[in-house]
């Protein structure tokens, strides 16, 4: 029976507070533990970004557990790209082809809070913080929990485990003594630094608010995304070691003075820039891919547990959120037969998780590389007028991710076909107009089949 089962979840953060609302509401009682103190009550950094751009998969999510509304009332749609030359010349480009095919800069630290508020309204859900997962014993169904203030060690027992304890998990970790487990764990020669564009002097935004702005500068780049109190949060994507890097930028005046060569028309906004890049800490980024993901019937690990991802497609939590969904989909399907729906799970996500993995890792070179390039510029209208003729066909590729559900292993595989498409129609135009239509006709109906009403949604 439904009712009677328990699940033990470690980590409440993005994706095991939103996990938390699904089993709720299937009925599940479920026990969720975080490492860390209650942010709602104690004034503690929200995690790995201060802000994160919300898309259709994550909405999706919020959706079906009811808490979407709330999470939009804080949400700033940002409609496109904005690069900035060094000369301080813009560029949009817009994201979509319509008007609500926008993206959404939403507070990190804000989004967990509605959503642990909304886990705890079910009388069936528990949240116990400074709990830190540390073992497994899927067998007996125990998670041991360590109390971080008193540092007892507890033991939980429930009918499964499910470890949404993100990149460091401590879930996973306990995958390696107890299953043939494979793992890899590849970091980027890059680090990010968060940095903050305060509100204008008596409120408002300095910049432009409804758009994610870029300053592409080739193997690095600064990024900003505006938040609700009219600031903007900063991210700098920097080299760990190199002449541009950050172990070259070792005082406040040649931060100062590199900023000023670089992003001239962002430094007037930071008024505390060199104290934030000292004071701030750098963060790595790095790719885990792992598998299995289950340990049969009676554990599970998902989000960035599973699949941790680089930043650059504004995925890693849409997907995790998506994980979230498929999950629920599943228990729809086989209830609380657990053997069944954790294998299940781990057959269904782990090729998108690659798939994401990947596309998000290609990202980067295109925005920190491309996204000022006149041919990238041309291919990116080629590809919404294509998209507009032949709207079931050809959709491109950071749209078939950001604002439909299609598997991301199929908007992958169909994103390489019509790069090919792309690549055929370009060659020789200066403008997308001028592109051949009865040539774009037949390379597409013969490279692409037509996308089903389903997947395309
Ligand atoms: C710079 C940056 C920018 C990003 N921007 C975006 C974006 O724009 N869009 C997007 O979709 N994604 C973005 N991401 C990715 C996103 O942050 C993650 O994919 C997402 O947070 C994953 O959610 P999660 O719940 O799996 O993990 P987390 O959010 O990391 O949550 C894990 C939780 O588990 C807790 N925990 C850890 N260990 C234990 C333990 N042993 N026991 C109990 N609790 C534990 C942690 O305290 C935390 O609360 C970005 C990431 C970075 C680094």
């Amino acid at each position: 029976m439904k009712q009677q089962q328990h699940v033990l979840i470690a980590g409440a953060g993005l994706a095991g507070s939103l996990l938390a609302i699904y089993l709720a509401k299937q009925g599940f009682k479920v026990s969720l533990f975080e490492r860390r103190p209650d942010m709602r009550t104690v004034d503690i950094s929200a995690g790995r970004s201060i802000n994160l751009a919300l898309s259709t998969r994550g909405i999706h999510a919020l959706r079906e557990t009811g808490v979407l509304d709330e999470i939009m009332e804080y949400a700033l749609p940002m409609k496109g790209r904005l690069m900035h030359s060094v000369g301080s010349e813009l560029t949009f480009q817009p994201y979509g082809r319509t008007e609500d095919e926008v993206i959404y800069s939403i507070s990190r630290g804000g989004l967990n809070i509605s959503l642990m508020n909304a886990a705890e309204g079910y009388e069936n859900v528990s949240l116990y913080f400074n709990k830190r997962g540390t073992d497994v014993d899927p067998e007996r169904g125990e998670l041991q929990v360590t109390d971080e203030v008193t540092g007892a060690v507890e033991t939980h027992s429930g009918d499964v485990i499910i470890g949404t304890d993100g990149a460091g998990s401590a879930v996973r970790s306990a995958y390696f003594s107890k299953l043939r487990f494979n793992y890899s764990q590849d970091y980027l020669e890059h680090g990010y630094k968060e940095l903050t564009i305060p509100p204008a002097e008596g409120g408002g935004f300095r910049i432009r608010e409804d758009v994610l702005h870029i300053w592409p500068r080739h193997s690095y780049m600064l990024i900003a995304l505006p938040n609700a109190d009219g600031s903007f949060t900063c991210t700098l994507f920097f080299p760990y070691e190199g002449e541009a890097s950050f172990a070259a930028l070792d005082n406040e005046k040649k931060v100062t003075a590199f900023f000023k060569e670089q992003f001239p028309d962002a430094v007037p906004h930071m008024p505390t820039l060199a104290k934030d890049f000292f004071d701030n800490p750098t963060g790595s980024l790095a790719t885990v891919r792992c598998s299995p993901w289950d340990m049969g019937g009676k554990a599970l690990i998902l989000g960035d547990a599973s699949h941790a991802i680089v930043p650059f497609f504004g995925q890693g939590m849409n997907c995790a959120f998506e994980d979230c969904t498929v999950l629920n989909d599943l228990i729809n399907e086989h209830g609380s037969d657990w053997a069944k729906v954790f294998p299940l799970f781990t057959e269904s996500r782990k090729p998108n998780a690659d798939a994401i993995a990947d596309m998000a890792l290609d990202n980067f070179i295109e925005m920190r590389d491309k996204t000022a390039d006149e041919a990238f510029l041309l291919r990116k209208e080629l590809e919404k007028k294509l998209e507009e003729r032949f709207p079931k066909r050809f959709v491109p590729k950071y749209s078939m991710v950001t604002f439909h559900r299609i598997p991301y292993a199929i908007a992958q595989q169909r994103g390489k076909i019509q790069n090919t498409i792309l690549e055929d129609l370009a060659d020789g135009i200066d403008e997308a107009d001028d592109v051949d239509w009865n040539r774009a006709e037949m390379l597409i109906t013969n490279r692409l089949t037509e996308l089903q009403d389903d997947i395309i949604q």
